[in-house]
């Protein structure tokens, strides 16, 4: 390929050159874009059962940082908002369904924004993370021993 087709590229892709140690992420069918700009602060993967159904899977996986720090930067108009609970928001792509964001106004997280790691584009390896909620796992997910909680495990906790 010429330089010249090079400089074509690069101007094509212009996020490409920002923030060298920004994380990316985007949505199913790549409309949805966002940066992530700061440091993952906290990483949980939450058992809930409103986890559940928002991501269709046994669980959902979250790196949380600062909201400011969070850059949504295309196909915002493509994002829908869905109230699971009073004062809390979670987001999605309105073209595939992708979950994107969980958001509460009112707490100790209010200025936060936890967003949902599966959608992440770069490499992200985080120094250390917790799972919650596991009294909600359902009896079809086997643990990493294959082990399933069994029909009897406690079922309803649910914090979101
Ligand atoms: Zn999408
Ligand atoms: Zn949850």
């Amino acid at each position: 390929m010429s330089r010249i087709g090079h400089n074509v590229i690069a101007n094509m892709h212009p996020h490409t050159t920002e923030t060298s140690n920004a994380l990316l992420g985007s949505c199913l069918c790549g409309s949805v874009r966002y940066e992530v700009r700061s440091e993952v602060k906290a990483v949980a993967h939450c058992h809930c059962q409103m986890c559940q159904k928002a991501h269709g899977a046994a669980f959902g996986s979250y790196g949380s940082v600062p909201s400011d720090d969070f850059l949504v930067t295309a196909g915002i108009e493509l994002m829908r908002g869905y109230n699971s609970s009073p004062g809390v928001q979670r987001t999605f792509c309105g073209a595939c369904g992708s979950t994107l964001t969980w958001r509460e106004s009112q707490g100790a997280w209010s200025s936060w924004t936890s967003f949902s790691l599966g959608t992440l584009d770069t490499l992200f390896i985080p120094e250390k993370h917790r799972h919650v909620h596991l009294a909600s796992r359902p009896c079809w997910h086997l643990d990493s021993e294959g082990v399933s909680p069994g029909a009897s495990a406690a079922r309803g906790e649910s914090h979101q």
